[in-house]
């Protein structure tokens, strides 16, 4: 069912349907849209598809980055009828005037670098960005974890600290300072980096690199009495004790106030309610404290007066249209339904808007046979029974349609690895919650992940990826 016209022009009769971001909510919709009924265009400055419950294993290798990205033209390829995709940035929507400003981002640069483009309907699915919370020298000195760049970055800087801690002659200081990994907040994004560092170092760089191996510490700072505060009690406790046998120092109740090049200067709040402030130095810093509203959200919110009370993204309503906007629907990270900002929610948001789409457009071209056939009644009076036939026909169809209820969520369960080839487990089971954590529940994370991985292509590299590194180890090499 391949599109045989890729670059077809848009067709004058159908509304243009603007989707912004190739992330979970994006292309869960465009997976399931039907795209003979708008003309659908698409803009990312990423072009492909990222599965991002994968991407702690990128940052040590175990996983190699191209295993868990798929193109976006090859699922746009194999739609009905043709897409357009525009590798930009949006900077800003209008929506007054209906148009969504963008600009190319890429190295490359043509003579057109910004322009605008119309829509009936739009989608915002650009998900959030890192939350820093202004706090001084986090975005000149860490890492971030969201993008796959951002793992890349991660993958050199470790095998850096490594070669540079190896260096003749290093002072005992430097080289403690080098091999100490800092990871600022204990989400699960944080708790699951920090499991992966600690594989690579005791299954990899203390192999390879004996010399400075005793010295390799991973320390995990979080705000709150303690880490994985969304899962439940016994998983919290299951982890925290299993980081303490893997040998990562958890500070719990310790607060980031200011990162330098080579510090983390925070403050603990100790068991009697004094505070106390404390240096780590550091090697490689991750950040991963949540997420922020992007600008192009937060310029949207500012040009609607009903969401002047949001504060973490679009306010939506059950049907996920932006509140105080028309024909503007929001999926995902960027928008406040009242889920959290996971993969989950915003794939089965991406999966409902479909469902709604491919419903309006059915309804809308079964209400216009309807409207056409009804005036031509009214034009050739001799010829009714047949008409008539056809009109009730149009309007049984009408009838069956059922109308999309509103959007409902349904969890499935939260599942984290946290090294050691442990995983912990909530999962959502004949309507009960279970809780499990431990070898056999790291096996039900993996065929879960390769079960939700986009493609067969992602699944087999991954799999590969996977039985390498256990037989072959990581790749130690920098770049
Ligand atoms: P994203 O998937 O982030 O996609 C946003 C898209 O918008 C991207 O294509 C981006 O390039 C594009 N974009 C950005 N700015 C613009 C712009 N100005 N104009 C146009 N496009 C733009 N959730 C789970 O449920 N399970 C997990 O195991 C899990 N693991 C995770 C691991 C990590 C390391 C991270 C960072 C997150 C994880 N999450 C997980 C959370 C999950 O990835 C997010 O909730 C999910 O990606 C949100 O989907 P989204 O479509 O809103 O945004
Ligand atoms: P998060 O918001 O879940 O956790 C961030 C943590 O950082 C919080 O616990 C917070 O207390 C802490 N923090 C904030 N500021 C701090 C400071 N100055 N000093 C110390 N600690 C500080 O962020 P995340 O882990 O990136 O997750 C983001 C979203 O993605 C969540 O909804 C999460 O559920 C989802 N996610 C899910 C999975 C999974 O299911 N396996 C994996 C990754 C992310």
């Amino acid at each position: 069912d391949r599109n045989p016209e890729p670059q077809a022009e848009p067709d004058p009769s159908k509304k243009t349907l603007v989707i912004l971001g190739t992330g979970w909510g994006s292309v869960s919709l465009l997976k399931r849209l039907d795209t003979e009924n708008y003309n659908v265009i698409v803009i990312s400055p990423r072009n492909y598809f990222l599965f991002t419950p994968l991407l702690p294993s990128c940052t040590t290798g175990t996983i190699e980055h191209r295993s868990i990205m798929e193109p976006i033209r090859t699922i746009l390829r194999s739609k009905k009828a043709s897409v357009k995709f525009y590798e930009a940035e949006a900077s800003a929507v209008d929506p007054d005037r209906k148009v969504v400003r963008i600009f190319d981002t890429s190295e490359v640069k043509g003579d057109m670098i910004e322009t605008e483009v119309p829509y009936d309907m739009l989608v915002v699915g650009v998900g959030a960005e890192n939350a820093t919370f202004g706090i001084p020298g986090v975005r000149e000195h860490s890492c971030f974890l969201k993008e796959i760049g951002d793992a890349q970055r991660i993958r050199k800087r470790i095998m850096d600290c490594v070669e540079t801690a190896a260096f003749k002659d290093q002072s005992p200081e430097e080289v403690e300072r080098l091999m100490h990994m800092v990871v600022v907040g204990g989400g699960p994004t944080g708790v699951e980096f920090a499991g992966e560092l600690q594989d690579f170092f005791e299954e990899d760089i203390k192999k390879l690199v004996p010399e400075i191996s005793d010295r390799f510490k991973v320390t995990l700072i979080e705000a709150l009495p303690n880490v994985l505060p969304s899962f439940s009690k016994q998983l919290i406790e299951y982890t925290e004790s299993t980081f303490k046998e893997e040998k990562i120092n958890i500070h719990t109740k310790t607060v980031v106030k200011k990162v330098t090049d080579k510090t983390v200067e925070a403050e603990v709040t100790r068991a009697d309610g004094t505070k106390e402030k404390v240096t780590f130095p550091y090697g490689l810093l991750v950040w991963a404290t949540g997420n922020a509203v992007r600008p192009v959200v937060k310029d949207l919110m500012d040009r609607i007066p009903a969401q002047k009370n949001s504060r973490r993204g679009l306010a939506v309503n059950e049907y996920l249209v932006v509140q105080g906007a028309r024909d503007i629907w929001a999926v995902g990270d960027c928008a406040v339904a009242g889920y959290a900002p996971t993969a989950q929610v915003a794939s089965q948001e991406g999966n409902f808007l479909a469902r709604l789409f491919n419903n309006m457009a059915r309804t809308e071209a079964l209400e216009s046979k309807v409207r056409e056939l009804s005036s031509t009644l009214n034009l050739q009076p001799g010829n009714t029974a047949e008409i008539s036939r056809e009109i009730e026909e149009y309007e049984r169809q009408l009838r069956r349609i059922k109308d999309v209820k509103p959007f409902h969520y349904s969890h499935q369960g939260s599942l984290a690895y946290i090294g050691s080839e442990k995983a912990v487990a909530d999962v959502t089971w004949f309507n009960g919650n279970v809780a499990a954590a431990g070898g056999l529940t790291y096996l039900f994370w993996r065929s879960a992940y390769i079960s939700m991985c986009f493609s067969t292509r992602n699944r087999l590299l991954v799999i590969n990826d996977w039985v390498k590194s256990k037989v072959f180890g990581r790749d130690l090499s920098r770049e």
